[in-house]
């Protein structure tokens, strides 16, 4: 059973997991490995560019309602957030029309700081967020610079937290720790599970306390309700295709943790079901939910593609017994399914396309992809762990094709696509400009105003990879106009040259 709560920091991937960052060969060798537990052997003689998880904390962060973000460090880390502040707000107002925007302060270390301490400049921040704004929680994000000259960021906050107003919350995230960026889940799960998960007030044991008609309705409510682990890469569009699913087999939804509020936390415990969409992004949460107050949980596969929603939907259905609802209401989808994506696949049919991103993205994508009758000719994931294995069930013929794990590191990707010469690049945000340079078409592996889940997802990835595909004459304009800085020399190598050969 999975118990860090009571350490200040959670383990790191690489040890936790054995999460593999580097890697280049088949899928199937790609399974191997991981099964043989070697692939976080793996290195690099060369990196190009790496992750941080400062900026993936932030992923989830940045979306939490009635919430400042207090970033201590240099004032570089972080600034990408400027990226999200449309996004954030329109999401927290589909929530609730009077949800403020991304608030974030940073605490602006200097080399002064370097020697002498930032926790001055750290208390006078978390005071301000407190003072001027008055929100629910402020989370304080700790970088690389006081991570390695010692700022006590738990003493600092045990301290100040007797005079908030706001709970504080901390979450250690310097980028040097872990070259497994998603690392950065834990980290922040790590803060929340420690300060703002709480047991309910009407019970010490979440049974009920009396035969009092709002108890036992309270109880009944609890025992049709899921927790949905939401990621900072959906839609609302994909949260409402998966809530339309699960109401239909009568249960209630309660979204957790993107977009919440510190409330919503304090709720957490009040459902029967832990459900993951992303096992990489959750496992931490939800295993420590169990550890701690006996809350199942289900991690399996991410419901993008018409088998994985499927097999999502019979997973939840098993733990509620409603195996025959779910039954009729996945043969239902799938009919209507198959009628509207008719007009696609004489279009789709025979196509390549090259996959790139999260792990578990890609290997989901390529469920839909082989759906509509398309080929994919290679992934890269950002790295590897046990959570990406029950994908593969629902795919067919991909043993042979190549996978690359690395995070970022573009040349290895530009070679690859050259080689495999796909029709179509699927891809991370940030993945897609090298591959737009080498004039192939784009579609983004996914997007705040698209569906990609469940089974309207499949249609409307669909409907837009058939409109991309009809007119690739932009990128086209773009290859011409916009070189690449690599040499020939470069492309006559082996792409995984400088991948260390541990594994
Ligand atoms: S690696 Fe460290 S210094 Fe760089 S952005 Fe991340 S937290 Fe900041």
């Amino acid at each position: 059973m999975m118990n860090y709560i009571n350490l200040k920091t959670p383990p790191v991937r690489e040890e936790r997991l054995g999460t593999g960052i580097a890697f280049g060969g088949t899928a199937c060798e790609l399974r191997c490995a991981q099964r043989e537990g070697c692939i976080h052997r793996a290195g690099r003689t060369f990196s190009q560019t790496q992750g941080c998880q400062f900026t993936l904390s932030l992923g989830i962060i940045n979306t939490l309602r009635n919430a400042v973000v207090v970033m201590h460090g240099p004032v570089g880390c972080g600034s990408c957030s400027i990226g999200n502040v449309g996004t954030s707000q329109a999401y927290k107002r589909l929530r609730d029309p009077n949800a403020e925007g991304l608030i974030w302060l940073n605490t602006n270390l200097d080399e002064v700081d370097v020697i002498h301490g930032g926790e001055d400049k750290l208390r006078e921040a978390i005071r301000y967020a407190d003072r001027e704004f008055r929100p629910e929680i402020v989370c304080v994000l700790a970088s690389c610079v006081p991570s390695l000259i010692g700022d006590d960021i738990e003493a600092v906050i045990s301290e100040l937290q007797k005079e908030t107003a706001a709970t504080l919350i901390p979450v250690h995230c310097a980028g040097f720790k872990t070259k497994a960026m998603a690392t950065a889940y834990d980290d922040v799960y790590h803060g929340i599970l420690r300060h703002l998960v709480k047991k309910p007030e009407y019970s010490e044991d979440r049974q009920v306390v009396s035969d009092d008609l709002r108890d036992l309705q309270r109880k009944y409510r609890e025992s049709r309700t899921v927790n949905l682990l939401n990621v900072g890469s959906m839609s609302w569009q994909d949260e409402t295709e998966l809530k339309r699913l699960l109401n239909a087999l009568g249960l209630n939804v309660r979204w957790l943790p993107c977009y919440s509020t510190g409330e919503d936390f304090c709720h957490a415990l009040e459902s029967a079901l832990n459900v993951s969409i992303c096992g990489t992004h959750d496992d931490y949460f939800i295993e420590h939910l169990q550890t701690l107050y006996g809350i199942p949980f289900l991690i399996d596969t991410m419901p993008v593609g018409r088998k994985n929603t499927a097999r999502w939907l019979l997973k939840i259905a098993e733990h509620f017994d409603l195996q025959k609802e779910a039954g009729r209401l996945i043969d239902f989808e799938s009919r209507e399914l198959d009628l509207a994506l008719e007009q696609f696949r004489p279009h789709l049919r025979d196509r390549t396309v090259f996959l790139g991103g999260g792990e578990i993205r890609v290997i989901a994508m390529a469920e839909i992809l082989q759906d509509l009758g398309m080929k994919v000719v290679g992934f890269k994931g950002h790295h590897y762990d046990q959570f990406a294995e029950p994908l593969f069930d629902s795919l067919q013929d991909v043993d042979n094709v190549i996978f690359n794990i690395a995070t970022q590191h573009p040349f290895e990707q530009i070679n690859l696509v050259r080689r495999l010469k796909p029709d179509l690049y699927i891809g991370h945000s940030g993945g897609g400009n090298i591959s737009a340079k080498q004039g192939i078409p784009l579609l983004p592996l996914f997007g705040p105003s698209y569906n990609y889940m469940g089974y309207s997802g499949v249609f409307e990835v669909a409907r837009r990879i058939r409109r991309v595909l009809s007119n690739a004459q932009f990128n086209r304009k773009i290859a011409q106009h916009c070189p690449l800085p690599y040499k020939d020399s470069w492309y006559e190598k082996d792409p995984f040259s400088y991948i260390k050969k541990e594994v």
